[in-house]
């Protein structure tokens, strides 16, 4: 008996970390519009359901409307679709977190989904890059304010602009030492013209840029509120 085939979507598995045909069992679509009356465009978006052919894990794809038929294309056109589940892009929450860096980490997380190591470095070393300057530039005295310039120019400055964020007490030492043993971090900033980036380096490079956001921006604001109300309590308490 044929076997009943089913349709598939590409899109990266978290577990094989790599681009997987997942299987479709499942799909949502809103598609896009033009509005008559006033001519706004509304793209659509479609989201599947699906499980990996290898590890079976349970995958969710979103695509984003590119082309809306007889408006911009002959055809409805989507996106490759993103995974947003399991572990959908991170949300930070800090208002403080420059557009430049949430920027180059949504791109860098799309570039890890879609396989290219080499890109997601870049944009996760461009994200490191903005937050020294961001930094470095507006918190620290003038004695390191030449660092903090020079941290930025060069892929090779990564390494020092994430040491003064160590000296100005801004990170801890054992982010100082993890930026430090990461090899992909390593690669980028040595062999900018030789490089040969795994998937798992990529992936680290991912999850030290997330604990330096989370520490520098979320954690940092957390702690402000947290010490302002201690303030205020104390300050009622003693009238
Ligand atoms: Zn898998």
């Amino acid at each position: 008996m044929a076997e009943k085939r089913l349709p598939t979507f590409i899109v990266d598995c978290p577990v094989c970390k790599a681009r997987v045909a997942a299987e479709e069992q499942g799909r949502i679509s809103r598609t896009g519009y033009v509005n008559p009356e006033d001519g706004d465009v509304e793209y659509g978006v479609s989201v599947a359901l699906g499980k990996c052919p290898r590890c079976h894990s349970i995958l969710v794809g979103e695509s984003q409307q590119v082309a809306i038929r007889g408006y911009d294309g002959y055809e409805h056109e989507w996106a490759d679709p993103i995974r947003v589940y399991p572990d959908p892009p991170r949300a930070f929450t800090s208002s403080r977190i420059p557009k430049v860096v949430s920027d180059s980490i949504s791109e860098g997380v799309k570039s890890l989904q879609a396989n290219a190591n080499v890109a997601a470095c870049v944009m996760f070393g461009r994200a490191l890059e903005a937050i020294c300057r961001n930094i470095l530039d507006t918190s620290v005295s003038s004695d390191t304010t030449q660092g903090a310039r020079k941290c930025g120019t060069r892929p090779t400055m990564l390494a020092e602009g994430i040491r003064k964020l160590r000296d100005a007490g801004i990170i801890d030492e054992r982010l100082l030492d993890w930026s430090q043993q990461l090899h992909a971090f390593r690669n980028i900033a040595a062999h900018p013209t030789d490089i040969a980036i795994s998937r798992e380096e990529a992936d680290d490079l991912k999850t030290f840029v997330f604990a330096i956001v989370e520490y520098v921006y979320d954690l940092t604001d957390r702690y402000n509120d947290f010490k302002e109300r201690l303030e205020r309590k104390k300050r009622r308490d003693a009238n």
